[in-house]
């Protein structure tokens, strides 16, 4: 008998048939003597909804009523996913992230969890009650509902796996595992049958959505095997697990897209020393997470500086910087939103020289300009205008070979 976590995405239960046909695909798991724990997302496109809804209200809303909002989602899904299983006469119950005992910081709207208290799941199981937990929240210290930032069911669903020892957390979605590219932007784009914790964490980072960052961070830390999964088909998916001699290691394994940030630009920055101590320092003590930064060969004294962060938190850095301004006299800061950050991911470019300049070239030979170059080991990130978007993921998939049937058939299919 194996303990299986199985979370389900938006799509996956966005509908009554969908839900009614999640619960089929559990009632059999579970009939074969599996001890099942489910994890769901709220229905397909409801967040958006609510954080509209708060939008209409005010433009900068409270965090802790942003949670107590958006938390209830997961809340409609969980229970008509237990009545579709009771239906099917399964024993089945649906808990909330505070009744599963998910404690997190209270960081509201991108909380940590920081343990799991999984009695209540743990009494369930014996009694041989399939529970349904809903995805994305927790409760803080103060018992204040916490959500754990956009796509955070996933991170739900491998940490329930790891508090639970459980053998394997599968996660089911609207594409049939992890792709060279999104599958949904490039059609030639080639499942990946295995991938490390490391790839998948460095693909998932620079915005491949498929998994949530701090998911693959669980699963890394905590050595849980997941299985990503279409929920409309019986695919074999793709499984992140520890790097083992027959994963592929290409020099540029995969494509990603982040359209979430924007860049602000400060023009006119008095070059001295501890000047972008003061700008940057300002910003974290916000919690902001800045991602790139470029500063220009100052001239004159002044230089200009610029760096990319979350869009959700773009507006409020503005704000911060306009009244740093006040000490530093800088020019101008200018907001551009409509950017995005386009990578190339790969072990293999460790080892390889001239990756940085192809896709330089790749992005010319279509008219797209580069604002920004950020490189590490393992990954070459180009901010450009958000519009070419598109076009350059399927550029740069295309010229570096990524393609169904340019890739080496080094399949090791799993499932
Ligand atoms: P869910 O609601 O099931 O959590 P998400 O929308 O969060 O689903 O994640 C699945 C989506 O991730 C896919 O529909 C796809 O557009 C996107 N995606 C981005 N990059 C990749 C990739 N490399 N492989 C697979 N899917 C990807
Ligand atoms: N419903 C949440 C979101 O849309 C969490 C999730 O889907 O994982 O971000
Ligand atoms: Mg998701």
């Amino acid at each position: 008998m194996s303990l299986i976590v199985q979370k389900y995405g938006g799509t996956s239960i966005g509908s009554v048939e969908r839900i009614q046909n999640v619960a089929e695909r559990i009632a059999k798991k579970s009939r074969k003597g599996n001890e099942v724990v489910v994890v769901v997302s709220a229905m397909s496109g409801e967040t958006d909804r609510l954080i509209k809804l708060a939008r209409q209200m005010t433009s900068d809303p409270d965090q802790r009523e942003m949670d107590m909002l958006i938390s209830t989602g997961e809340r409609v899904t969980i229970a008509l996913l237990a009545m579709a299983l009771q239906a099917l006469g399964c024993k089945a119950q649906s808990f909330t992230g505070r009744q599963v005992g998910i404690l997190t910081d209270s960081m509201h709207t991108r909380a940590r969890i920081e343990e799991i208290k999984a009695d209540r799941l743990r009494q369930a199981l014996s009694e041989g009650v399939i529970p349904v937990v809903a995805g994305f929240q927790g409760i803080n210290q103060k018992s204040d509902v916490t959500t754990l930032g956009r796509g955070g069911s996933d991170t739900t669903a491998v940490a329930l796996a790891a508090a639970l020892k459980a053998d394997l957390c599968e996660i089911y979605t609207d594409v049939d595992g992890v792709y060279t590219t999104d599958p949904n932007i490039v059609s030639a784009a080639r499942r990946i049958p295995k991938i490390s914790y490391e790839g998948m964490l460095e693909m998932a980072s620079l915005g491949a959505k498929v998994l949530q960052t701090r998911s693959v961070e669980f699963a890394m830390k905590y050595r849980v095997p997941v299985h990503v999964r279409s929920s409309f088909n019986e695919g074999p998916g793709t499984l992140v697990t520890q790097e083992d001699a027959d994963m592929e290691q290409e020099i540029v394994s995969g494509i990603t897209y982040n359209k979430d940030q924007a860049k602000v630009t400060l023009v006119g920055v008095p070059d001295r020393p501890g000047v972008a101590s003061m700008i940057f320092g300002a910003i974290s003590k916000e919690e902001m997470n800045v991602d790139m930064i470029i500063q220009n060969v100052g001239q004159a004294g002044l230089t200009d500086l610029s760096f990319t962060l979350p869009k959700e938190d773009a507006r409020r850095a503005k704000d911060i910087l306009l009244k740093l301004d006040k000490e530093l006299g800088i020019k101008n800061i200018a907001l551009n939103e409509k950017i995005a950050k386009v990578s190339l991911v790969g072990v293999g470019m460790r080892s390889h020289s001239g990756v940085a300049a192809k896709m330089f070239a790749c992005l010319s030979t279509e008219g797209i300009n580069i604002m920004m170059i950020s490189t590490s080991e393992i990954k070459i990130s180009c901010v450009i205008e958000s519009k070419y978007t598109e076009l350059a993921v399927r550029t740069l998939h295309d010229n570096f070979g990524l393609g169904e049937n340019q890739a080496p058939k080094s399949e090791s299919a799993t499932g």
